[in-house]
């Protein structure tokens, strides 16, 4: 057994009453790791910590350019430790090596460059005033940031947390999801091994409602609150920040659609809609869960995912030839593979897919459901899409819109008044036109009604963990 302690005023500590919980293995269903479960208390040690580095501390008062050095020795170490830090996400949560590598680590250590770079590069706002005063816009750290990040992408949401927040001067306190301890731990030691001043970067683990997590939310102390996780968690976050006013940054549930027009690149289009809703084994917000494909290619379409989905190599995570694993949790296992009862409950098909072995569900295409279905509506968080045919443009923009959901959405067309019609039409925070998942941090991040509020990314990010600060300076008159 593996063993992660919280990381306090850069101490790797145990709990001050002791308590442990063990992170299991999902793909051996047996407790591989003992880590430090974190109570209030050990939340408020945490800021503490974070508060203290901030009011005394190096860390806020240090330059852009000596801030970027240190974060960008951290991303080296992110790649020096590439394979225990992928081993760590693919034990605890299931997700294939060959995604935890090749992927969730890489754009961590990606998010410490690019904040540091940003932070440095961008310049603030100067307002030239006609009647002998000048203003200018000063970006003041916010103080203690909590960050509190889910388990889909352990690693890679808590860089998306952390590496602004640093990079902007603040100190944070990171509490990772209960599921996905290990790699919070390993990033919290590359950090103080990077030089990062003891206190700034510190992790409390533990779970949510009247424990850790809620502490985080409930603190005077706590100046920015940036969440990732289910919609339902976001409006408790939310009200328990009200009380203090903190701000925060909700990036929540998705219940992605995927437009398929009939005059798309078809394979171009299967290629991306397998991608956009099995990878990670349907275990993201942005998947595209709702395929809308145009009536005239609907057979054929769904004829070809259909073969490629059943082609998906599911198996053992730590395997690199693997391309599903196992879903994270038994818990989760049960509700996935709950919903599979109530698409076909409600009427529908499995046209291929169900349940597998251990914690496991096949790629899973359901058809003949409703747009009202729960099956529809709902996130299910797991490898199963929702094929449905429409007839017109404005057909597939209703539906797509029609969720209480507005993460993301793709639409595959090759005419390009179209993409745009529709890009624009649809009501979420990002739309891939023949294509998923690329990013440009500079970008706005995050999402539209129950998926969120507030953006992430580039200057959105600047804006949220910093104060915005107006100056306004007299030129005096010789
Ligand atoms: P979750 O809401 O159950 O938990 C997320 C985190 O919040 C965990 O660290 C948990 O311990 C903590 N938490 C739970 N209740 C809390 C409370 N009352 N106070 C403080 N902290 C609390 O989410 P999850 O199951 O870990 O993640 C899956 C969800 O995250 C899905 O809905 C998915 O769509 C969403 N997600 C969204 C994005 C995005 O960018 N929009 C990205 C990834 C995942």
């Amino acid at each position: 057994m593996e063993s992660f302690g919280h990381v306090i005023a850069g101490e790797e500590v145990a709990s001050a009453d002791g308590a442990t919980f063990e992170s299991v293995d999902p793909w051996t269903r047996a407790p591989w790791a003992t880590v430090a479960l974190g109570s209030a208390d050990d939340a408020r040690r945490a800021i503490q910590a974070a508060r203290q580095a901030f009011d005394d501390g190096p860390w806020p008062r240090m330059s852009f350019v000596e801030r970027g050095e240190v974060l960008h020795r951290l991303a080296d170490l992110i790649v020096a430790n590439a394979g225990e830090l992928a081993l760590a996400d693919t034990t605890d949560m299931g997700k294939p090596i060959s995604q935890t590598a090749g992927h969730d680590v890489p754009r961590a250590a990606r998010n410490f460059r690019f904040f540091a770079d940003h932070s440095r590069l961008t310049p603030a706002e100067t307002f030239p005033m006609p009647d002998g005063h000048h203003a200018y816009t000063q970006y003041d750290p916010a103080g203690v940031v909590a960050a509190i990040a889910p388990w889909n992408f352990p690693l890679m949401m808590a860089s998306w947390k952390v590496a602004p927040a640093l990079a902007w001067g603040n100190t944070v306190v990171l509490k990772p999801a209960e599921q996905t301890p290990a790699s919070a731990t390993i990033l919290a030691r590359l950090a103080l091994e990077a030089g990062l001043p003891p206190g700034v970067l510190n992790v409390v683990h533990g779970y949510g409602p009247n424990a850790a997590g809620q502490a985080l939310t409930e603190s005077p102390d706590v100046a920015r609150i940036t969440f990732t996780g289910e919609s339902s968690t976001g409006r408790a976050i939310s009200r328990a920040a009200a009380a203090n006013l903190t701000p925060v940054s909700l990036e929540l549930g998705g219940k992605g659609a995927n437009i398929v027009f009939g005059d798309a690149d078809l394979d171009h289009a299967v290629r991306w809609a397998i991608q956009a809703v099995f990878s990670n084994s349907g275990q993201v917000c942005l998947a595209g869960s709702r395929l809308y494909v145009q009536r005239d290619i609907f057979d054929e379409f769904l004829a070809r995912f259909t073969a490629a989905a059943d082609a998906l190599v599911l198996g053992d995570p730590k395997d690199r030839a693997t391309e599903i694993g196992p879903l994270s949790s038994r818990e989760h296992f049960e509700k996935v593979a709950g919903y599979l009862d109530i698409a076909t409950a409600a009427g529908a098909r499995l046209h291929t897919g169900g349940v597998g072995d251990g914690w496991s569900v096949r790629p899973t295409v359901v058809v003949g459901a409703g747009q009202r279905d729960r099956v529809t509506q709902e996130e299910i968080f797991g490898p199963v899409v929702v094929v449905l045919p429409f007839d017109t443009e404005a057909d597939a923009v209703t539906a797509a819109n029609d969720t209480p959901y507005g993460l993301n959405a793709m639409l595959f067309t090759q005419d390009l008044s179209r993409a745009h019609r529709v890009a624009r039409a649809l009501r979420v925070g990002t739309v891939w036109a023949n294509c998923f998942f690329v990013r440009d941090l500079r970008a706005p991040f995050g999402g539209a009604k129950h998926s969120g509020v507030g953006r992430e990314g580039g200057t959105y990010s600047r804006e949220f963990f910093t104060e915005p600060k107006a100056v306004v300076m007299e030129i005096a008159a010789p």
